[in-house]
């Protein structure tokens, strides 16, 4: 993957065409859809007002969660078309239609300078399928095809992958966005500037192992944090109660361990840990060292002896790259590792990326988006290119691979 990617900038975008651009506008809605984040969608907005400065009128499509079968009123993108109204200030119209008579009508109607939203991709089987007559279709609805949507580039999908059989070199690029997260992950992967540290945190060792395998001979520390460190522990000896343990990866954390010290990585545990007998917000809980965790309580949140330790590991870093959360923070009393892990890779002086969308979110809750470098839109799309993967909606948009 280490052709460059074609892009917007670089194409000639004719007065008056129309440019089909995939926007990832999955954004988050509570009960009464209203959106609850919506960074995704002013994400998008750099490379809509491009187009529209350069005399084009714009046709947006998105997918919205994962609908069964059909339309399904709670997951329409309707929300997102008043949303991305107020934000960029213009009229944004909108159909309760993809690729029927009334998108079709619609596009026909579209004048230069004129936004036009469809409704989710996803109300088409075709869609997740990589149908090629549903690419032909939407794709039949631009002068050019531009891919701003990060977030589902690794998944071939019709909307990022097949349509572009049906546009030249000449008329299909990626928007800024995609560049953006493409170049940042490409930069902190080849050459990061040092000492590199990654802090990855979640639940699961097993999401994480790829990504740990391919950062190891990158990084200088590495601090593991969030449900998975406990595997870690158990690994090297301690008892971890009823914390989480994926027993058949105990091998695993121990050749990452022993790899880390050949390579001379520094590799960071937690040393402490809030611990509750139950998975609840209204347990009761107590700080207790790792040594010390008591048989049949779960540690949810590192304890602040390992915050410290942790800050300290991070003092001197150039670059940090962050993936998965230090504890359970969706409950305010596990949250606070999370948070303060946060506080002190905002406050750095180091270049600092965040990705996946628990991490994003940790980082909105504490109030810390101001501070970092580059918050990644893609969980999964962002884990693959740390992983070393080639994306599928991104192979097909590298300069001289027309695949
Ligand atoms: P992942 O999707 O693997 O990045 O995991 C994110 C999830 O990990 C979040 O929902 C957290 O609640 C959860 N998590 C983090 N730390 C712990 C922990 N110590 N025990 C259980 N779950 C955790």
């Amino acid at each position: 993957m280490d052709n460059e990617i074609l892009f917007i900038k670089d194409l000639e975008l004719k007065k008056g065409s129309k440019v089909f651009i995939r926007c990832d506008f999955n954004v988050p809605m509570d009960e009464f859809r209203n959106i609850t984040d919506d960074r995704r969608i002013r994400s998008a907005i750099a490379t809509i007002r491009y187009c529209l400065d350069e005399g084009c009128s714009v046709i947006l499509t998105s997918h919205l969660g994962r609908p069964k079968n059909g339309y399904e009123d709670s997951l329409s993108l309707e929300p997102v078309s008043k949303r991305l109204s107020r934000l960029i200030k213009r009229d944004v119209k909108f159909v309760k239609d993809i690729v029927g008579e009334l998108a079709k009508d619609a596009v026909s109607k579209l004048k230069p300078g004129e936004i036009l939203l469809l409704d989710n991709l996803r109300f088409e089987k075709g869609e997740t399928k990589d149908s090629d007559e549903f690419a032909q279709k939407l794709a039949s609805f631009g002068d050019y095809f531009i891919n701003d949507a990060f977030g589902v580039c690794h998944r071939a999908h019709a909307s990022v992958h097949a349509i572009t059989k049906y546009f030249d070199e000449e008329h299909k690029a990626a928007g800024f966005l995609l560049k953006k997260e493409i170049e940042f992950a490409r930069n902190l992967i080849k050459k990061p500037i040092r000492p590199f540290v990654a802090i990855v945190g979640g639940s699961k060792v097993s999401g994480k192992l790829q990504a740990l395998k391919n950062l190891l001979p990158k990084v200088d520390k590495l601090i593991i944090g969030g449900g998975m460190a406990f595997t870690f522990l158990k690994a090297v000896g301690y008892e971890i109660g009823n914390s989480l343990l994926e027993e058949d990866l105990i091998e695993e954390a121990l050749n990452i361990l022993r790899k880390g010290k050949e390579l001379g990585v520094k590799i960071y545990l937690p040393v402490d840990a809030i611990v509750a007998p139950v998975f609840s917000e209204d347990s009761v809980m107590k700080y207790v060292t790792v040594q010390e965790i008591p048989k049949d309580w779960m540690a949810l949140d590192i304890g602040p002896a390992t915050v410290t330790l942790f800050k300290e590991a991070i003092d001197d870093a150039q670059t940090i790259w962050w993936n998965g959360p230090m504890g359970v923070f969706e409950m305010e009393k596990f949250a606070r590792g999370s948070f303060r892990i946060s506080h002190a890779v905002a406050e750095s002086n180091a270049m600092t990326v965040v990705g996946g969308g628990d991490t994003a979110d940790v980082v909105a809750r504490a109030g810390d988006q101001e501070e970092i470098t580059f918050i990644s839109t893609g969980g999964g799309a962002s884990l693959e290119l740390i992983e070393g993967k080639e994306l599928p909606g991104v192979r097909v948009l590298l300069k001289k691979d027309l695949d």
